[in-house]
């Protein structure tokens, strides 16, 4: 097993990987930004260290002082994370050439995966099914994109190859606004991420956002948790997570999660990953592949009793996976409610001092948080303060627990969503099951 781990974030997620490495018997290094002293991990961890001063281009993001970190203190190992610099290719290089294992894919899996088109070029080789669409760069002489775009049918969504978080994207109703469209996608994706590419796909109108959870040991064993449905989105953000996915067709099911298996192996994949689909009438549609740990990981972890993130440090030292696909069985249900400190009506962010925490609890329900009473939640970063996850045997037991759970948890102080999440789970369309990715939008606005 790996001896010393630093752990390279913050918040809920550096106590999660805290949490698993003391269960391993591994020792830990966190590191923290002057903003984050009161960070509760920072106690819990065999060292601390500071790594720079609260914006996060300066500590979470400034990697010379992280690797700085991990050199004084003896670590062996880095864990990412999710967000900050969990899938900098570049990174995960200099962690590994400075002689750390990156618990994490290698970099050129990261880079592979961190280009669209390179990704969905992976895919098509693997026998994923992607969105159809220009299957690579859209090119630049005319008559070809609007031929491409004739073919795929519109609407059609222009997107850069290197977007990300939601950004670089646009949709294009109609034939004669498509060169327009694709020029002014060209110009803000090389300003924003540097890389002028973009790639054109079938607009899908009213998808699911359907994900697969993967464990791969980059030594030819793969294998699946199952599937997350993270339909209910604001944004693009992620509101409220669940597993499985409700009234997903099983054949289609049994199809993809094979299929993402099978690409975990051929691209040499390391680590736990996400492969994430849009799903429309029965069918999957591959948009992107996510090489880390992901803030929902939780539900798939209740269904299968698997701990992904102990899984990940195994599998970083070195070792093969210990259980077969076989071994693994979804039981029940399981529901995750991301809690934001933010204003429930605009969702402006809402930092400042928590007077009083109190995490509720009962049979089938976890809190993976770093709140406590008296803490405060600095307005440098996301404004994540933790995850409220229920587990059932069947969808409506998750939801009488999460909705008991929702009733219990007291964040005084500062505002949060959890009001949101008390209306979601009661909501009649949410709780059949099988929304699209645009039902919270649509309730919102008509709340108004
Ligand atoms: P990012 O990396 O920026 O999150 P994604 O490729 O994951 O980009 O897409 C983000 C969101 O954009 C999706 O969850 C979906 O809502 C929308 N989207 C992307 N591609 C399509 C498509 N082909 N049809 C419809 N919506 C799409």
């Amino acid at each position: 097993m790996l001896e010393k781990v630093l752990i390279a974030n913050r918040g809920e997620i550096a106590l999660r990987i805290l949490r698993a490495c003391k269960e391993l018997g591994i020792k830990t290094v966190a590191v923290y930004s002057k903003a984050d002293k009161e960070l509760m991990h920072l106690g819990l961890a065999d060292e601390s260290v500071c790594i720079g001063p609260a914006p996060a281009n300066l500590s979470y993001l400034h990697i010379p002082a992280i690797i700085a970190a991990a050199e004084v203190t003896g670590a062996t190992a880095i864990h990412p994370g999710y967000g900050f610099l969990a899938e900098n290719a570049d990174f995960a290089e200099q962690v590994e050439k400075s002689g750390f294992a990156f618990i994490g894919p290698t970099a050129d899996t990261i880079r592979l995966m961190g280009d669209k088109v390179s990704a969905k070029h992976a895919m098509i080789a693997a026998g994923v099914p992607t969105v159809p669409g220009s299957d690579g760069p859209l090119p630049e002489d005319e008559e070809e994109a609007l031929r491409i775009g004739r073919e795929v049918g519109y609407p059609v969504i222009i997107k850069a190859a290197g977007g990300g978080g939601g950004r670089g994207m646009r949709v294009v109703h109609k034939e004669e606004d498509l060169i327009a469209s694709a020029k002014l996608t060209r110009t803000e994706a090389g300003a924003a991420f540097g890389n002028p590419m973009v790639y054109l796909e079938k607009f899908l109108t009213n998808p699911r956002h359907v994900e697969v959870q993967v464990l791969s040991d980059g030594q030819g064993q793969a294998i699946h948790l199952g599937d997350r449905d993270c339909s209910l989105q604001r944004r693009h953000q992620k509101v409220l997570e669940e597993a499985p996915a409700p009234g997903i067709d099983e054949a289609a099911r049994e199809e993809v999660l094979a299929r993402c298996v099978k690409a975990c192996i051929e691209i040499g994949y390391r680590g736990a990953g996400t492969f994430e689909f849009l799903y429309e009438n029965g069918r999957f549609y591959f948009i992107e592949m996510n090489t880390r740990v992901q803030v929902e990981h939780p539900v798939s972890e209740m269904v299968t009793g698997i701990d992904i993130v102990k899984e990940m440090l195994s599998i970083a030292a070195g070792n093969k996976l210990s259980f077969t696909q076989d071994d693994v069985v979804i039981r029940g249900h399981s529901l995750e409610c991301r809690i934001n400190a933010e204003d429930p009506k605009n969702f402006i962010p809402s930092p400042g001092t928590v007077k009083h925490f109190h995490a509720p609890g009962g049979n089938g329900v976890r809190v993976d948080s770093h709140l406590y009473s008296g803490y405060a939640v600095p307005p440098n970063y996301d404004s994540l303060i933790g995850k409220l996850i229920t587990w059932g045997k069947d969808r409506d037991e998750a939801m009488a627990r999460m909705r008991n759970a929702l009733d219990e948890i007291i964040v005084d102080g500062i505002k949060t969503n959890i009001a949101l999440h008390r209306d979601l789970v009661r909501d009649e369309g949410f709780c059949k099951g099988g929304i699209n990715i645009h039902y919270l939008e649509h309730k919102l606005a008509s709340q108004k």
